[in-house]
Formats: C-alpha cells, sequence, structure tokens
C-alpha cells in the first residue's frame, strides 16, 4: 500500500522534533508533523528553557549583594516584569522560528493544527485533511494536573506563569516536586513573598533524602515559608486576592496561587484506545523497550510516554526511534543513570542512586562533606554547599552523586560520566583536585560519614 508520508509525528516537541528531523534528514523518510500550539513543545515554550531565563532572573538581588561585599558600589533597583517578560517571549519566539527552520531544512512537512489516529496507519487533521503513514510517533508529552479542589479555577500552573500581566506582593505555590520548588525559589528571589504547601513530609520527594534537607533547609533560610504535611481544601476569591483555607486550619491570602502538582500525559482524545494502544493508570502510553505500542506501526516517546520526564530523555528516545526505523540502526534507550538538576536555590544535581535506594540494595560507604563556600563565604553568606558519593561497598563502584550548591547542574553533568563508565571510589581518588574549587571536594572525601 502507498502511503502519504513515511512517517507521521504527531506534536512538535522535544521528542517529536528530533525523531522527525532524524527520520528525514539521516534516514530519508517523507516525515509530516503536527503540531497544535508552539513549535518547541513544553520545553522551549513553557517548561526548560522560560523557566532557566526566570532563575537567572531571579539570582540578581543576591548578586548584587554578593557584589557589594566585594567592593562594587551597587544597589539593587526595582525588577521590571513587563520588560523581562517582554524580552523573554522575544528569545521564544526566536527559539520556536529555529525550530522551525531546522524541520524545514530537513524536509518536514509542518501542519500548524490538532491531530488524532484515526486507524493504524492514517491521521485526522483538524483541518478535516486525512494522511496516511506508514508509521505513527505519539510525541505529545503532558500538561499540568490540578485536583478538582472547590476554587481551583482560581490557581495558575507553570503555563501560565511566563505569562503574568503583573508580579504578585504574595504567592503560594502548591507541591513539592522539582517544577514547584524551582518556582518558588525564582518568585521568592524575584522579590515575592512566598510560601509552599506540600503534602508530603518533606520537598523533592524521590531524591536523596540528605540533598532534599539540605535545599529545603537553604530555602527556609533564605526566607520560603515551606509548609509540608499541608494541603490546600478550597480557595475562595476575597477582596484583597485569593483565601487558601489549608488542611492545617489556617486560612492565608495570596495574590496568586500556583499550582505545581503533577502532570498527566496528552493522550485523552487522540483515538488510541479504540485502536488497541494500551494505556496506563495516569493516561500514558504503553511502550516497549523499542518505544513500540501494542499497534505495531504506532510508537510513542517522550513525557506521554510518563517514563523519565526530562527533555534529554523525550530527545534520546526520539532519535533512538528514528535509528531503529528509519536508519536501520535498532538503538534502545537506557534509562539508568540519567543525571538531572533542580534549579532551586541552593541548586540540585543528582545521578544515580540516592543513599537510601542503594542501600536497600546492599551494603554501602557513603561519603559526604558539607561546607561554605569560599565565594559566598566571603560575601557573609552562611550557605553551605553538600557534595555526597554513594558507593558499593562490594565493587566500590559509585552508585550515585547528590550535589548541593552553585553550579551543581553544571558539576552533575561531568560526573555523570564517569560514574556511567562504571567508576570506582578509588578512581575519583587518584584524581587530581582542581583546586580552588567546590567539586575538588568530589576527590578528596577520604573516610566515610556512614556505612552499612
Ligand atoms: C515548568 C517546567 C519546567 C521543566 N524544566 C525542565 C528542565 O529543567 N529540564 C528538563 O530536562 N526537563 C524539564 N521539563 C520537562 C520537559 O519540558 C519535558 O520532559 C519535555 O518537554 C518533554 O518533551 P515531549 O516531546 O515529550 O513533549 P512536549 O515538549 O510537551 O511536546 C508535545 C507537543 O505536542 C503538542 N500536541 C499535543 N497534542 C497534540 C495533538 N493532538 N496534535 C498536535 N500537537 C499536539 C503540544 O502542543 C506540544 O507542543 C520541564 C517541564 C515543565 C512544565
Amino acid at each position: 500500500m502507498a502511503f502519504d508520508v513515511d512517517l507521521f509525528v504527531i506534536g512538535g516537541g522535544s521528542g517529536g522534533v528530533r525523531a522527525a528531523r532524524i527520520a528525514a534528514a539521516e534516514g530519508g523518510a517523507r516525515v509530516a508533523l503536527a503540531e497544535e500550539s508552539r513549535m518547541g513543545g513544553t520545553c522551549v515554550i513553557r517548561g526548560c528553557v522560560p523557566k532557566k531565563l526566570m532563575v537567572f532572573a531571579s539570582d540578581f538581588p543576591t548578586q548584587i549583594a554578593d557584589a557589594r561585599a566585594y567592593g562594587w558600589d551597587v544597589q539593587p533597583g526595582a525588577f521590571d516584569w513587563t520588560r523581562f517578560r517582554t524580552a523573554l517571549e522575544a528569545e521564544l519566539s526566536r527559539l520556536e522560528t529555529a525550530y522551525r527552520g531546522t524541520l524545514a531544512g530537513a524536509g518536514v512537512q509542518v501542519h500548524d493544527t490538532r491531530a488524532t489516529v484515526e486507524d493504524a496507519h492514517s491521521v485526522r487533521l483538524a483541518t478535516g485533511e486525512r494522511i496516511t503513514a506508514k508509521h505513527i510517533l505519539i510525541a505529545t508529552g503532558g500538561r499540568p494536573f490540578v485536583p478538582d479542589i472547590p476554587g481551583a479555577d482560581l490557581a495558575v500552573t507553570s503555563n501560565e506563569m511566563f505569562h503574568l500581566p503583573a508580579l504578585p506582593r504574595r504567592a503560594l505555590v502548591v507541591g513539592g516536586g522539582y517544577i514547584a520548588s524551582e518556582f518558588a525559589g525564582i518568585l521568592h528571589g524575584l522579590g515575592v513573598h512566598t510560601t509552599q504547601y506540600y503534602r508530603g513530609a518533606q520537598i523533592l520527594r524521590g531524591f536523596d533524602d540528605e540533598a532534599r534537607g539540605h535545599v529545603s533547609n537553604a530555602m527556609q533560610a533564605a526566607g520560603i515559608a515551606i509548609h509540608c504535611g499541608t494541603d490546600v481544601l478550597r480557595l475562595e476569591r476575597t477582596p484583597g486576592g485569593i483565601r487558601a483555607v489549608a488542611t492545617d486550619g489556617t486560612e492565608r491570602e495570596f495574590d496568586l496561587v500556583l499550582y505545581a502538582t503533577g502532570r498527566r500525559p496528552n493522550s485523552a482524545g487522540l483515538g488510541l484506545e479504540a485502536l488497541g494502544v494500551e494505556l496506563g493508570r495516569h493516561g500514558e502510553v504503553v511502550v516497549d523497550d523499542w518505544s513500540q505500542t501494542a499497534v505495531p506501526s504506532i510508537h510513542a516517546v517522550g513525557d506521554v510516554t510518563n517514563r523519565v520526564n526530562l527533555t534529554p530523555v523525550a530527545i534520546r528516545e526520539g532519535h533512538a526511534f528514528a535509528d531503529t526505523v528509519f536508519r536501520g540502526v535498532p538503538t534502545k534507550f537506557d534509562h539508568g543513570l540519567i543525571a538531572s538538576a533542580v534549579f532551586t536555590r541552593p541548586e540540585l544535581g543528582t545521578v544515580g542512586l540516592s543513599e537510601e535506594a542503594a542501600r536497600a540494595l546492599g551494603p554501602i560507604e557513603v561519603y559526604a562533606a558539607t561546607f561554605r563556600p569560599m565565594q559566598t563565604l566571603f560575601a557573609g553568606r552562611q550557605d553551605r554547599v553538600l557534595m555526597k558519593l554513594v558507593v558499593d561497598a562490594a565493587s566500590r563502584k559509585v552508585l550515585g552523586c547528590h550535589i548541593v550548591g552553585p553550579g551543581a547542574g553544571e558539576m552533575i553533568q561531568l560526573a555523570a560520566i564517569p560514574i556511567g563508565m562504571g567508576a570506582t571510589k578509588e578512581d575519583f581518588d587518584r584524581t587530581v583536585a582542581v583546586h580552588p574549587t567546590m567539586a575538588e571536594e568530589l576527590v578528596t572525601m577520604r573516610k566515610p560519614v556512614r556505612t552499612g
């Protein structure tokens, strides 16, 4: 049977764009892609990129205060949110244009509309057009999940954070994951009185406990009011703002309530279940190691599969799919040992097993150091850095590395290379320190702080 295209990709985010480009430019495939919103997807338009730029913006008051301690005669002025937002929008438009250019350069046919799956080999565009394809890739990502509480419509999600008409004076962030915690840090850094509610016992669930405690303590010391074991019962509009009635019996008023309480895969209404594509409990598209669904001509990559929801993972899954199906290079993406960063202040960089997860597998040694780094100590700040290695007692392999402090995201990227190669603690010890740096601590910790 002759198909209109070899591959139809639904979703122009990190995973879909990579798969489309590789299949077309390197696999020689005829590729079409539908995007219902802006090209680039969550990461570029409403995720990693605008968020990190907001983190940068929020760092300046501290940097200016530090500059004064270093002898510079500078004063923090007022933050012009509208000016920043305009510049941010211009940057996102530039990136969107670059993404479109990449796809056009690869010969991918772009449809700026919603697409749904009609049968195993055809998609229907919202314009009414039907396109047949030998392969279909679902790369529709995810969206914020807001629990159904009274007044939920008064809250915003991360999607709206980049378009706020004005910065609030008082903000409540609900949630304890990395997105919630990062936004709490951003708002605080921009001068907003920030409160964070999380129903669990400690923010950043799933990360190393010691690292979580370190980040949480530092955020609170900086002035963010973190209330764990606390959830919102209802939100009410008041003359002065939004009242949050909480499970701890308190009623506090805010100007902005941000819900960052998880995300759900965008799989509803795509027509997948009717075709026999299996969906999981949260609507995630169930795939095998090759990102293939129960329908052989339909694959899925990225957040819609809810495996590890990070941009580089979506990109690698999309690339592996294109290599396998269109380049004759069967490639499985390995989801183990994925390094990541949380851009709170202080920042957290992590790779491999937490101390808790490693201990559950067998005897370990834990090497950890906390200290006040030279740069901020000089400026009179009490901030402490945490450097931590989790080592398998038998094989001596470094199973996990957790860093809290300035530049942790940059450092963990490099630490992930030897750890991925199976480096032992002795390999780390043999490495000569780069002095004076914070990272030298990673190769100079001689005695375990805990064993067992
Ligand atoms: C606030 C925030 C911060 C983040 N920060 C980081 C970070 O620092 N580092 C990191 O690695 N990850 C981060 N992420 C996660 C990262 O953005 C995602 O993992 C990544 O974007 C997933 O890529 P994807 O291709 O699966 O989906 P997406 O990027 O979400 O792309 C899916 C695209 O599909 C489109 N679409 C959906 N349905 C249809 C349809 N039926 N027809 C046509 N188009 C459709 C959507 O409009 C969207 O553009 C962050 C996410 C958020 C929300």
